[in-house]
């Protein structure tokens, strides 16, 4: 295993998919292919081929790709998206039911975020058939949990994988020099920022892993009760 991927827990992997950028890769049946893959976040647009080869590297099989999850419409984390929404019939991506519109092309409103992205990853490459995430939605494949986590963007979603104790938060918060929130400038909504991490951090899981940075092992609910507060 190469410094570009890690094991979280059994079926769970991280793979860095550009610098400070994280996709992850579950195995559906919780620990091999055999039922297939989910990926939540693929990186930038130009990260696919980087998120496949890694899938290789970890001795699965790309083609057992199927839903790919976004935690919110950011190019950083969509921006390859499209690429699985074609890459077999099985795939499907899906996203917050608010950031649908942006992922779809349909709503292509400037922020400071989405101007960033286009300068630093070449933008998002809109998935017409993207379909929306509920809060509360508990899917089948891998046994995640759909948390509602508004804020960094109106449709932002973290994901709770139950069996093994896995937060993957997405930018509800960020993990570069310290555990923080997301910067301001590129949040919709600071205060409810603040509101979806204190509903983080009142969910029960062990790791919690960010969409930049390593993940979080130890006394993970407190540090986000405390950026609560
Ligand atoms: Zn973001």
């Amino acid at each position: 295993m190469d410094n570009r991927t890690e094991q979280l827990a059994g079926g769970v992997w991280r793979v860095e998919v550009g610098y400070q950028v994280n996709a992850y890769v579950l195995a559906n049946d919780g620990h091999g292919d055999r039922e297939g893959l989910t990926v939540v976040d693929s990186g930038w647009r130009w990260s696919g081929p980087r998120l496949v080869r890694s899938v290789r590297m970890l001795g699965l099989d790309p083609t057992a790709i199927g839903d790919v999850l976004l935690t919110h419409c950011h190019a950083d984390h969509a921006g390859s998206a499209a690429r699985f929404a074609t890459s077999s019939a099985r795939s499907r991506v899906w996203v917050g039911a608010a950031d649908l519109a942006t992922i779809r092309g349909e709503s292509l409103q400037p922020t400071a975020a989405t101007r960033l992205a286009a300068r630093l990853g070449g933008g998002l490459a809109p998935v017409a058939g993207a379909r929306p995430l509920v809060g509360g939605d508990e899917r089948d494949a891998g046994g995640v949990h759909v948390i509602a986590t508004p804020g960094h963007t109106p449709g932002h979603c973290a994901f709770l994988i139950k069996p093994c104790g896995v937060l993957l938060a997405g930018d509800a918060v960020a993990h570069l020099l310290t555990l923080a929130k997301p910067p301001r400038g590129l949040n919709a909504d600071s205060t409810a920022v603040r509101g979806s991490i204190a509903i983080l951090a009142g969910l029960d899981f062990d790791t919690l892993a960010i969409g930049h940075g390593p993940p979080v092992t130890t006394r993970a609910r407190e540090r986000l009760a405390s950026l609560a507060g």
